[in-house]
């Protein structure tokens, strides 16, 4: 036998399943060998079965014995899917936060293609104007605005166009689609894939307003920046023109054909950046997000994943999408913890678009009115340029805070004498109003007047909250509900009271004292009906509503031109909560309502109703602004040693069982201390804040450094060590890098 033959083709395979570990393989048994490049999917035989791989990388040595490597089945795929970037950001991601390989490159590929079905090189649905169609007046559609766009953009492509470009290019055109196919002008058919992307024209882009210095400045640094990595905080008030510099930004990545790749922490948002990148930019957008049916998501998928998509939108899950021409990449409210996925492969896609920008070599730009606290120590030491947008663009003024103090004020529908006073003379100027209580419901406690029960979730150490509507009391912690009792369930008496107030009661509360007034509510009891929301928007945008009424919903990215009060309700609660993070997310709530008032000509005004308005969060706030509090925080999170100084990931356990879960985690505390690394300090094991949640008994364990590497270094053999703990009664356990919530 002799071991200098030529080397061997060792494949390292990443297989679809949560092991961390690569497999290694033998190209397959076939006398025209495949092109095996890393990125391409592969049928391996694994276990008694087959799976999908992943190529990662062809070696010549294997460390196990070669004798026993089996050929691959086949490559399924024409062309990697992954390029190498792609796969190294992936590879990181797994690493840093301590995700199997196989789980984090599969959580990365549409549903379809984690299974062994071959990409799809089917054609797409598309539509072509009949002979009618190409011949019709286009003025005989004048009454049809619609119709007449869509039939115009059908006809300049005579070979057919894609249903995803259309309803990309002109938002959600079914309705007129439909009409012109009934009237036989147009028809379905079916295209060739390649031919779709890019194929139409630039759409007659509407100027933009020109740029104010701040903007300029920020326009003109990160285009300087533009192929290499550079990180960038773009810090600009709420209407200070940061979708504007987005604009501007992407248009230049687009001329030199490049792609560029925009986040935002929610669905919701996507919409109205879609219209203003459509109306600006040439070409379409391409969607990625949840609400898109698996069809839609799969391809446009590929068009970004081919090259095809020049700009692509969506959520924290595109930050995996492959984009082999990236140039660019933008995270928007780039504070907003959606952005952290909160469960499985627990990772922060702004942190992430910042480790893609240095892979792929692109500038990466944060953007929000009120930065999160570990972006904004990132600029202030230089890591990231920072770019400073304080004031409004256009004629809109930054609307100025108060506070209220609401001790000994008669209340009447939680509303003080003065805000209410404040609310009759904007709507009596045919302004609106914004009313912001982040509580949905009827009411947060149900509870009998003679014995003192309280109406509490049987699955969670949680409180009920009446529904009225319903006639139920909902847990919103597990999703369980009972009906309305008509008498107590413990001594049936019938004196059953209601306590506090969420929006259901508010609304009905103000339609009582203002009754003459249009009221929106805007909650997701309120929205939970597709297109409810957009109605509801619609209404306040054409000034049917003068009373807007919402939760955290109402304070996410909408503009409401009309609104000239914001009054802040029932927010004493969170000034105090224990999380660390609570008065950081709290003045972000507070600044964000703020920034939907006056976005108009008409000054705006906030009003915070509060019983601590000697609170040195609400004063710095009111002082110095965002800005100021932010500086006052880090401070404390300094002497704290707590984020961005430290560095934290916490080990959550639950079982059915009360004592599993920290037992488990004292286990968990031993095998750490077998590590002697005495710069990881370890707190815990505790219960969690709530303790029983949907059933299940939960516990923590938090582990902290001062050293981000050595944090990393532990928590890598900590893990090995954890996956081998037994788990007896039902436990489950996860590990949350950089957490963001601390339940
Ligand atoms: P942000 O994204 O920071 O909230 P936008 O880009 O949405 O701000 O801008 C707020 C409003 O001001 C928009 O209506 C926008 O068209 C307008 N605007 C932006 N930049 C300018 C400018 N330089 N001159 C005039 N109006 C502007
Ligand atoms: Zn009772
Ligand atoms: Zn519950």
């Amino acid at each position: 036998m002799s071991l200098s033959s030529a080397p061997a083709t060792i494949l390292r395979v990443a297989v679809s399943a949560p092991l961390a570990e690569l497999f290694d393989y033998l190209p397959p048994l076939s006398s025209s060998p495949p092109r095996l490049l890393p990125g391409s999917r592969l049928l391996v035989p694994f276990g008694r079965g087959k799976r999908v791989g992943i190529l990662m990388a062809v070696v010549t040595r294997t460390d196990q014995d070669p004798a026993r490597l089996k050929p691959i089945e086949l490559v399924l795929d024409p062309y990697p899917l992954f390029t190498r970037s792609d796969l190294r950001l992936i590879e990181w991601a797994a690493a840093y936060y301590q995700e199997p390989l196989g789980e984090a490159l599969f959580t990365a590929l549409p549903a379809r293609l984690r299974r062994p079905e071959p990409l799809r090189e089917e054609r797409v649905p598309g539509m072509r104007a009949t002979p009618e169609g190409l011949g019709l007046d286009l003025r005989t559609l004048a009454r049809a605005p619609r119709q007449r766009e869509l039939l115009a953009l059908v006809r300049a492509h005579p070979q057919g166009v894609a249903l995803v470009e259309l309803t990309s290019r002109l938002g959600d055109g079914r309705a007129a689609l439909r009409a012109l196919r009934s009237k036989g002008l147009v028809t379905d058919c079916r295209l060739d894939p390649d031919t779709t992307g890019g194929a139409l024209p630039a759409c007659p882009a509407v100027a933009g307003p020109t740029l104010n210095t701040d903007q300029r400045t920020a326009v003109a640094t990160i285009q300087d920046a533009l192929g290499s990595f550079r990180p960038f905080l773009i810090d600009g008030v709420t209407g200070s023109g940061k979708t504007e510099v987005y604009i501007r930004l992407i248009g230049s990545v687009m001329a030199a054909g490049q792609q560029a790749l925009v986040l935002v922490p929610e669905i919701g948002l996507t919409p109205q950046l879609q219209t203003r990148f459509r109306e600006r930019l040439p070409g379409s957008v391409t969607l990625l997000h949840s609400a898109l049916s698996a069809g839609e998501r799969e391809r446009n998928w590929h068009r970004a994943a081919q090259g095809q998509a020049a700009l692509v939108l969506g959520t924290r899950s595109a930050i995996f999408v492959p984009l082999p021409r990236l140039g660019l990449i933008l995270v928007d409210e780039e504070h907003d913890a959606s952005l952290k996925q909160q469960e499985g492969f627990r990772y922060s896609a702004r942190d992430l678009a910042v480790r893609r920008g240095q892979l792929t070599g692109c500038p990466v730009v944060l953007g929000s009115a009120t930065p999160s606290l570990e972006t904004l120590q990132n600029a202030r030491t230089g890591r990231y340029g920072w770019l400073r947008l304080p004031r409004r663009a256009g004629p809109a003024r930054t609307p100025t805070i108060s506070l209220l103090d609401i001790r000994h004020q008669p209340l009447r529908a939680g509303l003080s004498p003065v805000l209410r006073a404040q609310m009759h003379d904007e709507i009596a100027t045919g302004n609106q109003v914004l009313l912001f209580l982040n509580r949905r419901g009827y009411a947060p406690l149900f509870t009998c007047h003679s014995c003192g029960w309280i109406g509490e979730c049987t699955h969670c150490d949680a409180r009920l909250t009446l529904h009225l509507n319903q006639r139920r009391l909902w847990c919103h912690h597990c999703g369980w509900s009972r009906a309305l009792p008509d008498l107590c369930p413990a001594c049936s008496g019938s004196d059953l009271r209601m306590l506090g107030r969420g929006t259901e009661r508010m609304e009905e509360d103000l339609r009582a004292l203002f009754p003459h007034a249009g009221i929106a509510r805007i909650d997701r009891d309120s929205t939970r009906r597709k297109g409810e929301l957009t109605r509801r928007l619609g209404a306040i945008r054409r000034g049917e509503v003068q009373i807007l009424l919402g939760t955290q919903m109402l304070a996410k990215g909408h503009d409401f031109p009309g609104v000239t009060l914001a009054g802040i309700l029932e927010l004493d609660q969170s000034l105090y909560a224990s999380d660390f993070r609570a008065p950081e997310r709290t003045a972000q709530l507070i600044v964000q309502v703020a920034g939907r008032a006056g976005r108009a000509e008409r000054p705006g005004r906030v009003v915070l109703q509060t019983r601590h308005p000697e609170h040195p969060l609400l004063q710095s706030l009111l002082r110095e602004g965002y800005g100021g509090f932010a500086a006052a925080a880090l401070h404390e999170r300094r002497a704290a040693e707590l984020p961005p100084f430290a560095h934290l990931a916490l080990v959550r356990a639950e079982a059915p069982g009360a004592a599993e879960p920290t037992r488990f985690l004292r286990r968990a505390r031993a095998l750490a201390e077998g590590l002697t690394e005495p710069r990881v300090r370890l707190f815990g094991p505790v219960p969690a804040p709530m303790e029983r949640r949907a059933g299940r008994y939960r516990a923590q364990l938090l582990a902290h450094s001062l050293e981000r590497p050595l944090l990393q270094a532990f928590l890598t053999r900590w893990c090995r060590d954890l996956r081998g703990l037994s788990r007896a009664g039902g436990l489950r356990w996860s590990l949350d890098v950089d957490p963001q919530e601390m339940l």
